[in-house]
């Protein structure tokens, strides 16, 4: 049992004092996780007034030197709290989001993201190096006063009678009313709450985010380009105002498939494009060789929060990466618990209504956020199935459909995803999850069904 520190969420040492914690004069929260999410969350909660502090397993922060495309549903919350315009300075926003058909290098959709898309949206579409929106973020964070801590592997979380408790590795005790799991992927404080575990989905991207001058194949440089071929993908967009190129590459691990244990390969890589128009093939040069990523997500979980204790990021909604969502729902997720706080927690009076208020506040986040992350994982899912087919018949269908999209114009596809009326407790009650497996099909892999996901009248 921790003692309860003097100052909300410094360290504590020994062991006796669950009921002497002095009052602190504000709310307070500790963080675990110091990626986009739970930077985020942390910049969010200290610019309302809570004290933060977070906690990073990692010695530097830090993020894969890529490229990230935000959506304006991330971006018009970047501009409300005050970092869009740095972010713009670093960033591009693209004039289109292009599809081609990977093997016959055929345009199939050329969708504006400028004029009429942004003034919908009220915010830009833009592409960013990672390492920049996080430094933004983090130097943000430090600015308005939270807490960073590195050097902290969080073993476990526990509710406790004044609040919630991180608890180190190393055996250090952080404390405070609320604590928010920003921990990724393979969250320690996910295990806590489900027996789940990542799915594979065999397939694997290669990245490469490289200096204009070393780019050998660059693609439309004011545009994001998305090739679709059988069993796999090609994404090439700029960035840093145009001083660097980044390419994506995403294909089926036949290794995978046959249930080998090393998949991935850089053999495989060209293997999966060798059908690709030149264009695409000679792209692959501009991919490091070093490092792939295979894609993982989860089953959507319907609750992430226990007592004072809450998931936010891919700690709680893990998603393939094709609808480029992830870092935009993390910062949803921490716009969302931000207005919890601000509803619930800020006005409460003293400490016992201020822990309650925290349980009410982290509930409807729960609440809200849930109905839209599981459906933005599993429509991720599909749309990445759409873009892969590799049947004469299925190619044939899905270059209508998105031809067809064009042809049609205006904002079918796009209002649920980008639109501003998504965040909020009233939205929540219109998008109605129809799980049809329990999170033990977890376990499975991709070929195991994703819940169901319909509007709701
Ligand atoms: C190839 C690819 C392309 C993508 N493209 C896009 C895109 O274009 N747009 C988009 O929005 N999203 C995209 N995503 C998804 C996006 O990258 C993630 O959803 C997002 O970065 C998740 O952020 P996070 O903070 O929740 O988790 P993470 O980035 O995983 O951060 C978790 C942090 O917690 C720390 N941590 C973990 N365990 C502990 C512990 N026990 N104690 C202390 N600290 C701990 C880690 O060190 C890490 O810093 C893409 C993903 C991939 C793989």
């Amino acid at each position: 049992m921790s003692q309860l520190s003097p100052t909300p969420a410094a360290p504590s040492t020994s062991s006796d004092a669950q009921t002497t914690q002095p009052a602190s004069p504000r709310p307070t929260a500790v963080v675990i996780g110091g990626g986009i999410g739970g930077v985020a969350a942390a910049l969010r909660l200290r610019q309302l007034g809570t004290k933060v502090t977070l906690v990073e397993q990692a010695l530097e922060f830090g993020e894969v030197g890529a490229g990230l495309q935000l959506a304006p549903n991330a971006t018009r919350l970047l501009a409300e709290w005050g970092l869009l315009d740095r972010v713009l300075e670093v960033a591009v926003a693209p004039k289109h989001l292009v599809f081609r058909d990977a093997v016959t290098g055929r345009e199939l959709l050329r969708k504006r993201l400028r004029g009429e898309f942004e003034a919908r949206y009220v915010a830009p579409y833009i592409v960013a190096h990672r390492a920049d929106l996080h430094a933004i973020l983090v130097d943000a964070a430090r600015a308005a006063g939270v807490e960073l801590v590195n050097g902290v592997t969080v073993a476990r979380t526990q509710n406790t009678a004044f609040g919630a408790t991180a608890v180190a590795e190393d055996g250090r005790e952080f404390d405070a009313d609320a604590v928010i799991a920003a921990d990724g992927l393979r969250s320690v404080v996910r295990a806590q709450m489900s027996d789940d575990e990542p799915i594979p989905s065999g397939y694997v991207a290669f990245r490469g985010a490289l200096p204009i001058s070393d780019v050998k194949h660059a693609s439309d440089m004011d545009d994001v380009v998305v090739w679709l071929g059988p069993r796999c993908h090609l994404v090439q967009y700029p960035l840093r105002k145009g001083e660097m190129f980044n390419t994506v590459a995403v294909f089926q691990s036949p290794a995978f498939l046959r249930g080998e244990e090393v998949w991935g390969t850089e053999d495989e890589l060209e293997e999966a494009y060798k059908d690709c128009v030149p264009e695409v093939r000679k792209a692959l040069e501009n991919l490091w060789r070093v490092r792939s990523w295979p894609m993982f997500d989860r089953l959507p979980l319907p609750t992430w929060v226990d007592g004072n204790v809450a998931l936010l990021g891919d700690a709680a909604h893990p998603m393939l990466q094709y609808l480029a969502q992830g870092a935009c729902q993390a910062l949803e997720d921490a716009h969302v618990l931000g207005e919890a706080v601000r509803r619930r927690v800020l006005p409460a009076s003293d400490d016992g209504d201020r822990r309650l208020a925290w349980v009410e506040a982290l509930r409807e986040y729960n609440e809200t956020r849930e109905p839209r992350t599981s459906r933005v994982q599993t429509t991720a899912r599909l749309w990445g199935e759409s873009w892969h087919v590799d049947e004469p018949v299925a190619v044939l269908i899905r270059n209508m459909l998105f031809e067809a999209a064009d042809a049609r114009g205006g904002f079918p596809y796009t209002d649920w995803l980008y639109g501003r009326d998504a965040l909020t407790p009233a939205a929540a009650s219109c998008v109605q999850t129809v799980p049809t497996r329990s999170t033990g099909a977890a376990r499975q892999r991709l070929s195991g069904s994703a819940p169901v996901m319909r509007r709701g009248s």
